[in-house]
């Protein structure tokens, strides 16, 4: 095998990356090596690379990349649970497995968490990236067994590498209670977060699913995809809470998952979650950072709940493989559009333009 690897490395914060020669790694004892045959770009990523946010980026250079599939190439001596020619989506979701929330068996709540070849939640995160300090926009990576999602043959790198935000996006649903017979509203449906999740909630039994956006053409695509089970609204077109009554019996959604992005208004999330039933869950997925003026007393009088939800398990991305593999979520319904290695940069300009959640946009590093 080679000795030497390709490898996009953010050198300087918000600026482009360059492709470097670097080591191909030696997995550690209980690790894997993985060739990356895909790797997904998604929309906060430009935001993330700036630097300019919350979040800590690795020390620099760094080699980055977040949703890496391939293939196991080897495997440590003490590695268990895989095997070499496995082919696997690697969960980016690193945790410390020893602070309050790892030991109570929560790692998902872990006080360090980072994502592998993107960032960490606290500074203190540094460590668990320095132990797997190689991202998906490399031509290899090394990941623990325990994260890597084994992919059925029907399900290809390029979808699987956009498993990170379908996964966010199932999470979310489960933490909804989604399931047969459930009506849910998607508040950001035409975006990565909202299109994968109104497959998933077609594959989880979800008899209505009501969704708001802007992008007219997505919306029309939505809607194709079950025409008797899917409602879209223009944002603005109608008042939110009364659309939301007018399919649901008059009584509101089961659930409400919420997509908005950093940047969104609050408003029309405050709108959605007043179109829940009594009982109803809001959960977001998406990152707002507005504030929301919520009325306690509405919350108490009608027994509903907002909660946010981060990522998801290497189970859940399971899960999903299975139900892809098994034909109940139709990962075929998105276009991927694919850049080699020295091209990540046009790959990262194309997800600024925003085209949308049927859009797959894929780094190939071994094209
Ligand atoms: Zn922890």
């Amino acid at each position: 095998m080679a000795t030497l690897m390709r490898a996009a490395r953010l050198h300087e914060a918000g600026k482009p990356m360059r492709i470097d020669q670097i080591e191909v790694p030696e997995p550690r004892p209980d690790d894997v090596l993985v060739r990356v045959e895909a790797c997904g770009v998604i929309p906060n990523m430009n935001a993330i690379f700036s630097g300019a946010l919350w979040n800590h980026l690795p020390p620099l250079p760094a080699s980055v990349g977040l949703d890496a599939s391939g293939v196991v190439v080897a495997l440590g001596a003490r590695a268990r649970g895989a095997k070499v020619g496995d082919r696997v989506y690697v969960n980016p979701f690193l945790s410390c497995r020893t602070c309050h929330y790892c030991v109570a068996g929560k790692p998902m709540l872990c006080s360090e968490w980072a994502l592998q070849g993107y960032f960490g939640y606290v500074p203190a995160s540094q460590r668990l990236l320095a132990d797997y300090p190689y991202g998906g926009f490399a031509e290899y990576i090394t990941a623990a067994p325990e994260r890597l999602v084994k992919l059925p043959d029907s399900v290809t790198h390029e979808q699987a590498a956009r498993f990170g935000y379908l996964g966010t996006s199932f999470s979310g649903l489960r933490a909804g209670r989604v399931g047969v017979g459930s009506w849910v509203i998607i508040n950001g449906i035409t975006g990565t977060l909202g299109v994968g999740a109104t497959l998933l909630a077609l594959g989880m039994g979800a008899t209505r699913i009501m969704g708001f956006g802007r992008n007219v053409d997505v919306l029309a695509r939505l809607r194709a995809l079950a025409p008797d089970r899917i409602s879209t609204l223009v944002l603005g077109d109608a008042d939110i809470p009364e659309w939301v009554r007018a399919r649901t019996e008059g009584v509101g959604a089961d659930m409400l998952l919420d997509c908005s992005g950093r940047a969104a208004s609050a408003e029309h999330t405050l709108a959605a979650i007043d179109g829940l039933k009594h009982g109803g869950v809001a959960v977001n997925i998406g990152a707002l950072t507005e504030k929301l003026q919520l009325s306690p007393f509405q919350f108490m009088n009608r027994c509903t709940e907002f909660r946010g939800s981060n990522w998801f398990t290497t189970q859940e991305g399971q899960i999903m493989a299975e139900m892809a593999g098994a034909g109940i979520i139709d990962l075929g319904a998105w276009e991927t559009r694919a850049f080699p290695l020295d091209q990540v940069q046009q790959a990262l300009d194309l997800v600024k333009t925003r085209p949308g959640g049927f859009t797959n946009i894929v780094v190939r590093p071994q094209l």
